[in-house]
């Protein structure tokens, strides 16, 4: 077996063994510097580990070349493990050089593998005798997602075009990085100051605060600056009584990555479609979308489409009537103008406390980021008795970030779980889980523990206040908190096969379940407890919340499939002419009779989602995934919210077994039945229950 030669003498920490107590990465003595020379050491290492099973001369089997292949290239994953996290969350102009130069050198190295004739060759060796031999289903799985990565990474390819398959890879990784780092600068470049105190009028205290604090910070004490970070642009449009700034923010927020300066998206835009199109020809498909979604759950656009238009024309119609709710506020204003997208959110609040007398600032003091954490821990503790403590010596990679020891009920270690919560700029927007190691089981019968982490960008503490959360990020904490468990309690053999290793829609179902637990009047009374008094949430408040469930909801669907059509305008095109990027968004979302007052919730330029992470032709999965956790939720409804069988069963079938099998099996293996769309449809209000 081949390792790799580290010494004591060895002076790079990445490549050291991480000699803490838990395996965690050394942060506190990882420099830049290091990534780089680690990274060419994992290529390396791995290409010696390949070398190792192509010279082999026994037949291939199973264990000789698809598990050796498998355990491949542990350093490098470690490795690039930590450097895309901290890129991600705590990045700067150094490492995003670093990653600029490592992303194409990462790219050849992937194609050098799948595009290696001796190891394909004995890939398909295995691949063909797979009726003969007896493997177990996790085995056979494994088994065909490899000869399958092998053909999708162009393995059956001629010589040329294997060529220009390798060149489409590279500027990819090149482009891809290249938008979103211009989105992350377009995000952290505007700045809207205020220095008239009337300005600030509608706006909660909280964000004044933050907005003042973060002016000290900029060195102009005695103004209040907003930023395009959500927690600072989404409650200014929310609230702020001042129409033109709503729509210079809102302007500002919109027009990101399009506004013909160095950090403009929109020839990238091109280049990507036009090259994603031609791989997926080379390949032998008609389309981008067709050579993804043949790896999900959906299987094929059309199918992605057909749901689409199922939630689509209900959502429009009640999207029409809550634009006509806003319209007939604004005119009982006698204010005379007509409603634009950014008096969209501004007025959903008026109605919001007009219709439900419930507004997000009544919900924020029994939302601590404290407590709601108390409560995703209680949550967890109860389906699944799991344990969760702090971990104060062990290294972190920002002072913010916190870790724990997960452990189950009998103290049994699980993994470790990193949190960090706020944003700053050295963070990408958003929220996201991924794991510094994942869960697997090693050469010698090790069940490797999970090293998981948690990304947010929740409202800061200001100087007086914790920090409270909207309902929203109470929904979003639970559900990246799902997405964790997924992680965490991942128990599978193989590493490519393991915790959230699975179809985009799919990976959703055990994040989005979470979200419903957080709705829970029950679960509710659990944890939400005001900051100051340690009042319980009222139930008056819980009724208005419970009420108010479905209100804004033909708002939010729409938003989101418009967002989802307009990746599969992008990626299920036969044809990638857009020669004109702001013009084909605008007439294929118009065919599709979207109307003016919502804008799609990401446009082309900041699309992030489709053209920098993983979801291209993905976008879809959300709600995709919404129907599995609405029907999923439904067996904890009808057996009761924390029924130890039904947890277990979800467990056992869905969160501990990562990609070992194909997903609507997994599913039924829970449900005992396929899932059913009637519960997302009643949840949103599309229909009538
Ligand atoms: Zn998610």
């Amino acid at each position: 077996m081949t390792s790799i030669t580290t010494t004591a003498q060895e002076t790079n920490p990445l490549l050291k063994p991480h000699e803490n107590q838990f395996g965690i990465p050394p942060f506190d003595e990882i420099r830049t510097e290091h990534f780089l020379p680690a990274i060419k050491k994992g290529i390396e290492a791995q290409n010696a580990e390949i070398e190792e099973i192509t010279a082999r001369k026994a037949k291939p089997d199973f264990q000789n070349t698809i598990a050796r292949y498998d355990y491949s290239g542990s350093l490098l994953r470690n490795v690039s493990m930590v450097f895309h996290n901290l890129n991600s969350s705590n990045t700067n102009p150094e490492l995003q050089a670093v990653a600029k130069e490592m992303a194409p050198m990462l790219s050849a190295h992937f194609d050098n593998i799948r595009l290696n004739e001796k190891l394909f060759s004995r890939v398909r060796e295995v691949y063909e005798a797979r009726n003969s031999m007896n493997l177990t289903a996790e085995q056979s799985k494994l088994l065909e997602d490899t000869y399958k990565d092998f053909v999708r990474g162009g393995a059956n390819l001629d010589e040329s075009a294997k060529k220009r398959f390798r060149e489409i890879n590279s500027r990819l990784s090149v482009l891809t990085l290249q938008f979103g780092e211009n989105v992350l600068k377009e995000t952290n470049e505007y700045k809207l100051v205020i220095d008239n105190k009337d300005n600030l009028s509608g706006l909660p205290q909280n964000l004044i605060d933050q907005a003042a604090d973060a002016a000290k910070k900029a060195g102009m004490e005695g103004k209040w600056v907003f930023t395009l970070h959500n927690p600072s642009v989404m409650p200014f449009l929310q609230f702020a009584d001042n129409r033109e700034l709503r729509e210079q923010i809102f302007k500002a927020y919109s027009s990101r990555g399009n506004q013909n300066n160095q950090y403009d998206n929109k020839e990238i835009i091109k280049e990507i479609a036009a090259l994603r199109l031609e791989r997926a020809n080379i390949l032998g498909y008609e389309t981008h979308a067709a050579f993804i979604l043949e790896d999900n759950m959906a299987k094929n656009a059309s199918n992605v489409e057909k749901l689409l238009m199922q939630l689509w024309t209900p959502a429009l119609q009640r999207a029409n009537n809550e634009a006509a709710d806003l319209q007939a506020l604004i005119d009982r204003e006698n204010v005379n103008f007509k409603l634009q997208p950014w008096d969209w959110r501004y007025y959903t609040e008026k109605v919001r406390k007009e219709k439900f007398d419930l507004s997000d600032e009544d919900l924020k003091p029994y939302l601590s980021l404290e407590n709601v954490k108390k409560g995703i821990f209680m949550v967890a503790n109860n389906l699944y008795g799991l344990q969760f403590k702090e971990l104060k010596d062990v290294p972190v990679y920002h002072p913010e970030a916190m870790a724990y020891e997960v452990t189950e009920k009998d103290g049994k270690h699980v993994g470790v779980l990193f949190m960090d919560f706020h944003p700053r700029e050295s963070k990408r927007g958003g929220a996201w889980m991924s794991s510094y190691r994942k869960q697997y089981i090693d050469e010698q019968g090790n069940n490797i523990r999970p090293i998981i982490t948690m990304v947010c960008n929740f409202s800061r503490p200001t100087a007086n206040k914790p920090s409270l959360l909207t309902f929203e990020e109470t929904s979003t904490f639970f559900h990246e908190f799902g997405h964790a468990l997924h992680g965490l309690l991942s128990n599978s053999t193989y590493y490519s096969l393991t915790g959230t290793s699975v179809p985009r829609d799919f990976v959703e179902l055990p994040s989005q379940i979470m979200e419903n637990w957080a709705a829970e009047p029950e679960v509710l009374r659990m944890f939400a407890k005001h900051y100051e008094t340690g009042e319980t949430i009222p139930d008056s408040l819980i009724q208005k919340l419970k009420n108010a469930a479905v209100f804004n909801q033909g708002f939010e669907t729409v938003e989101y499939l418009a967002a989802s059509f307009l990746d599969l305008g992008y990626h299920n095109a036969k044809k990638a002419d857009f020669t004109d990027v702001e013009k084909f968004e605008e007439e294929y979302l118009a065919s599709l009779k979207l109307m003016p007052e919502i804008i799609s919730r990401y446009k082309s330029t900041y699309f992030n989602h489709i053209f920098s992470g993983g979801y291209s032709s993905g976008y879809y999965a959300y709600i995709w995934a919404a129907i599995l956790d609405s029907d999923a939720f439904e067996a904890f409804k009808e057996n009761g919210l924390f029924d130890q069988k039904t947890a277990i069963l979800f467990r056992k079938n869905i969160l501990e077994r990562g990609g070992t099998e194909d997903p609507m099996k997994l599913y039924r293996s829970f449900r005992g039945a396929d899932p059913d769309i009637k519960p997302l449809l009643r949840k949103r209000g599309l229909i009538e229950i």
